[in-house]
């Protein structure tokens, strides 16, 4: 699909399923948090497959579990807003997920301090406030990563 970031992305991504892309977010303002696409153009939830959908809730079980196991997260948040598609004509919009571990104290990892300040309240919406070096990216996927396959 021609203009869509989802289908025309060049990076890969660190881990995936049969039907979903699991991509490390830039902003890790919440250490551990990822893009999660759809490996074909949907630009709905009702689009999914049956397979697709469960495909997506055994996922969900894992990175809860990955998550809480390699960082020590309270909870995640769940979004599938899609909002930047409608921006700009003609909307093309693909179905992917934003899973935000949320962290009820504050993690070390590798040497950083994470402290969510918002937990137990809506995520801090401004995006890419907190870039790591690709070094310090990888280590937070080989975490995930331990837990994940
Ligand atoms: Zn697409």
């Amino acid at each position: 699909m021609q203009n869509c970031d989802y289908c025309s992305v060049e990076k890969l991504p660190f881990w995936k399923t049969k039907h979903w892309n699991l991509f490390l977010s830039k902003d890790q303002t919440y250490l551990g948090r990822c893009v999660l696409a759809l490996n074909r153009h949907a630009g709905s939830i009702p689009e999914l497959s049956q397979e697709e959908w469960a495909d997506l809730f055994e996922i969900m079980k894992k990175f809860e579990n990955a998550a809480k196991k390699a960082f020590g997260a309270t909870s995640i948040n769940w979004t599938c807003l899609m909002n930047h598609a409608y921006k700009l004509k003609p909307y093309n919009p693909h179905v992917h997920w934003h899973p935000r571990p949320r962290y009820a104290q504050p993690i070390e990892f590798s040497g950083e301090t994470f402290t969510d300040e918002k937990f137990g309240r809506h995520y801090e919406a401004i995006d890419a406030n907190r870039k790591l070096s690709d070094e310090f990216r990888k280590a937070i996927e080989s975490e995930l990563l331990k837990y994940l396959r």
